[in-house]
C-alpha cells in the first residue's frame, strides 16, 4: 500500500500563527493566559494547549467578574471578533494579543470600509461561526448573513450591496450565491474572499482523488474546512473517512486499498498528521513481504536506532581526512561511527519530550526496543573509547570530554526547586543550542580525530575541515529544526526557525551551502585541500538539492526524508574512497 501525502494538508496560516502565539505566551508570560473561545477546531490541539496552562474564556466577564480576576493575557483566535467585543476586553484591563488572521482582517477592513460608505455586506456563510460572528460585528447594523441561493430572495430590498465570504467556504457554491446577488441586485460588488489555503487544499484533494483508492481526512469532527474537505473527496467519488485521530482509522477500511490519500484540515496539528501516516505506514508494511518492502523495513531500523547517521559520520570523517591527505585509517571511521552513535541514542533518550510530536516514529521504535537500544547506545560509546584509546591517549581525552559534554546536554544542571523564572535549566534549554552545539560536537571530533592522531598536525586544514564539516551538519541540523518546529515550540525549545522564523532560516541554509563551496575551493586553492575539495562540491550541490525538495513538498514524514539528508555524508565518503583508489592510495 502507497501512502500519498497532501503537500497543503495541516496548519493554514493563520492558524499556525494563533497556535504560535498562544505557546510563545504560555511560556514567556505570566499567566493566566485565555484564549477567547477555543483557539482551534482541534479537541486534541486543545487538550495540549490546556496541558500547557491555556484556559478557555467562554464569554467576557462583566465587571464585577473582572475584579475577581487576576489581570491576564487573551488571545483572540485566527477568526477574529467584533470590535466592540475586543474594545471591552481590553477595557477590563486585559492585556490583548490579537492573532486574527491577517487575511480575516483583510474582509473585516472589506466590510467596514464598504458599510461605512452606506453599502450593505452580504456574507455568505454559517451565522454561528465565530468567523461569521465577527464580519457581522465590523458591518456594524448592515451586514446579512446567507447560507445559500435561496436565502438571497429573502433579503430586505437595499440599495447597494457587496458580497464577502466567509474564507472558508467552498468556491464553487460561492459562484451559485454571487450568480443570485447579482441577479437581484446586477451592481452589486462581488469579493471572492475565500482564502487561497482553503481553496489550495480544496484543489489538491480533488486532484489526489484521482491517484488513490482511498482518502484518509484528518481533523477535529467539529472542524468545517475539514468536513468540507471529505465532503470534496466523496463527490469525486472516492472512499473516504474523515477521523480526528489514529485510533479511529480501522485497519479493514484500508485493506483492500493500494494507494491511500491522505489530507488534513486547516486546524489540523502536524503531530497527529505524522500519527496517522505513523499507522497508516505500519499497516502497509504489515502486508508488504516483497524485496522492496523488506529493504525498506531495513532501512527504517537503521534510520530509527541511528545507525545510519553514524554510518555518515564515520564516512564524512574519513572524506575530511582524504581530503587533508591523510592516510584513511578504519579506526577513524570507526571512533567517529561509535560515538556519534552513542551520543544519539542516550540523548535521544534523555530527551523524549519534543520527540513525542515531532517523531512519533522514532519515540515508539525506541519504547519497543528499548533495553537493546540503550545497551547498544552504552556499548557504543564503551567501543568509541576503546578505539580512540588505540589510536592515541590524546584522541581518547578528547572523546571522554566530548562524551562528558554530550550526555551533560540534556541532563537538568539547575536543581528543579531554584525559581520558575529560571528558564535554562539544561544545555539544551540555551536557545538554538541542539543546532550548534551538534554542528561544532561533529566538527570537533571529526577534524582533530586525524590530527590527534600519531603523525597529526594541526594547521589550517584542520580549521577548514572543521569549518566544512560544521557547515554540513548545520545545514542537516537546521533543516531538522524547520521539520520539528511544531514540536519544538509546544515544548518551549528554542530552535533557529523559533528564534528567527522559517523564511530567515532558509535563508541562513542557503547562506551555508554556498559557504561550503567556498571552503571548499579555497581549500583547494590555499593547497590545504586535494583535488577531492573539487568533487565534494558535489554534497554542498545535493544539499542544495534535499533543502529544494524540502521546501517544495513540506515532508511530514521524517524518516525517509532523514535518509535522503543523511546519505550526503555517505556520498562524501564514497567520493573520497574514490579519490583515494584514484590517487594510488
Ligand atoms: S483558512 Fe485562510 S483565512 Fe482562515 S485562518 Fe487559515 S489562512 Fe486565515
Amino acid at each position: 500500500m502507497k501512502i500519498k501525502l497532501a503537500k497543503t494538508s495541516g496548519f493554514c496560516m493563520g492558524v499556525r500563527k494563533a497556535v504560535e502565539q498562544a505557546l510563545d505566551a504560555v511560556h514567556t508570560r505570566p499567566g493566566p493566559i485565555w484564549s477567547y473561545g477555543p483557539l482551534i477546531h482541534n479537541p486534541q490541539a486543545l487538550d495540549l494547549l490546556a496541558g500547557k496552562g491555556l484556559r478557555v474564556m467562554g464569554e467576557i466577564p462583566d465587571e464585577s467578574e473582572a475584579r475577581a480576576m487576576k489581570k491576564g493575557t487573551v488571545i483572540i483566535r485566527a477568526h477574529g471578533v467584533p470590535p466592540g467585543e475586543k474594545e471591552r476586553l481590553v477595557n477590563l484591563g486585559l492585556e490583548v494579543i490579537d492573532a486574527t488572521c491577517p487575511r480575516v482582517k483583510g474582509v473585516q477592513a472589506r466590510i467596514r470600509k464598504h458599510t461605512g460608505m452606506g453599502a450593505s455586506a452580504i456574507i455568505w456563510g454559517n451565522p454561528d461561526h465565530p468567523e461569521v460572528v465577527g464580519l457581522m460585528g465590523h458591518a456594524r447594523g448592515r451586514g446579512y448573513v446567507v447560507t445559500k441561493p435561496e436565502d438571497v430572495a429573502a433579503l430586505p430590498d437595499l440599495d447597494k450591496v457587496i458580497l464577502v465570504a466567509q474564507t472558508t467556504q467552498n468556491q464553487q457554491k460561492f459562484v451559485e450565491i454571487s450568480d443570485a446577488v447579482r441577479a437581484r441586485w446586477p451592481e452589486a460588488e462581488v469579493f471572492d474572499t475565500i482564502c487561497g489555503a482553503t481553496q489550495k487544499r480544496q484543489d489538491e484533494v480533488r486532484r489526489l482523488s484521482k491517484l488513490v483508492d482511498a482518502m484518509v481526512v484528518v481533523g477535529g469532527h467539529a472542524s468545517g474546512n475539514t468536513e468540507r474537505l471529505a465532503n470534496v473527496a466523496r463527490n469525486e467519488g472516492v472512499k473516504t473517512v474523515h477521523i480526528e485521530t489514529e485510533d479511529e482509522l480501522d485497519p479493514a477500511w484500508v485493506a483492500d486499498s493500494q494507494t491511500v490519500g491522505v489530507t488534513a484540515g486547516a486546524s489540523t496539528p502536524n503531530w497527529m498528521i505524522k500519527r496517522v501516516i505513523r499507522k497508516l505506514d505500519r499497516l502497509a508494511r504489515r502486508r508488504d513481504h516483497s524485496f522492496r518492502g523488506v529493504s525498506r523495513r531495513i532501512l527504517r531500523a537503521l534510520i530509527l536506532s541511528n545507525t545510519y547517521v553514524a554510518f555518515g559520520s564515520g564516512a564524512l570523517c574519513l572524506a575530511m581526512a582524504i581530503v587533508r591527505g591523510y592516510d584513511p585509517q578504519p579506526a577513524f571511521f570507526g571512533v567517529s561511527f561509535f560515538y556519534i552513535h552513542a551520543m544519539h541514542m542516550l540523548n535521544l533518550f534523555l530527551d523524549k519530550e519534543s520527540s513525542e510530536f515531532n517523531d512519533p516514529d522514532r519515540v515508539m521504535f525506541l519504547e519497543k526496543h528499548k533495553a537493546v537500544l540503550l545497551s547498544s547506545g552504552l556499548f557504543s560509546a564503551l567501543v568509541s573509547l576503546f578505539l580512540a584509546f588505540t589510536l592515541s591517549i590524546k584522541v581518547f581525552a578528547l572523546l571522554a570530554v566530548m562524551s562528558t559534554l554530550g550526555l551533560l546536554y540534556a541532563i537538568p544542571l539547575v536543581p528543579k526547586n531554584l525559581p520558575r523564572q529560571m528558564k535554562i535549566r539544561r544545555l539544551k534549554d540555551i536557545p538554538a543550542s541542539k543546532t550548534m552545539s551538534v554542528s561544532c560536537g561533529w566538527a570537533v571530533l571529526l577534524s582533530l580525530i586525524p590530527v590527534l592522531s600519531p603523525g597529526g598536525r594541526l594547521g589550517w586544514d584542520s580549521v577548514m575541515a572543521a569549518a566544512a564539516v560544521f557547515l554540513f551538519v548545520f545545514i542537516r541540523s537546521a533543516l531538522g529544526d524547520v521539520m520539528e518546529i511544531q514540536g519544538d515550540r509546544i515544548v518551549g525549545r528554542e530552535t533557529i526557525p523559533i528564534l528567527i522564523g522559517e523564511k530567515k532560516t532558509y535563508l541562513l541554509l542557503r547562506i551555508a551551502t554556498a559557504l561550503v563551496v567556498l571552503v571548499l575551493i579555497l581549500g583547494f586553492l590555499l593547497k590545504v585541500f586535494s583535488g577531492l575539495a573539487l568533487m565534494l562540491i558535489a554534497c554542498a550541490a545535493y544539499a542544495a538539492f534535499y533543502q529544494y525538495l524540502f521546501r517544495r513538498d513540506q515532508v511530514l514524514s521524517s524518516v525517509f526524508f532523514e535518509a535522503l539528508i543523511d546519505a550526503n555524508f555517505i556520498l562524501a565518503g564514497v567520493l573520497a574512497c574514490l579519490w583515494n583508489l584514484a590517487s594510488g592510495g
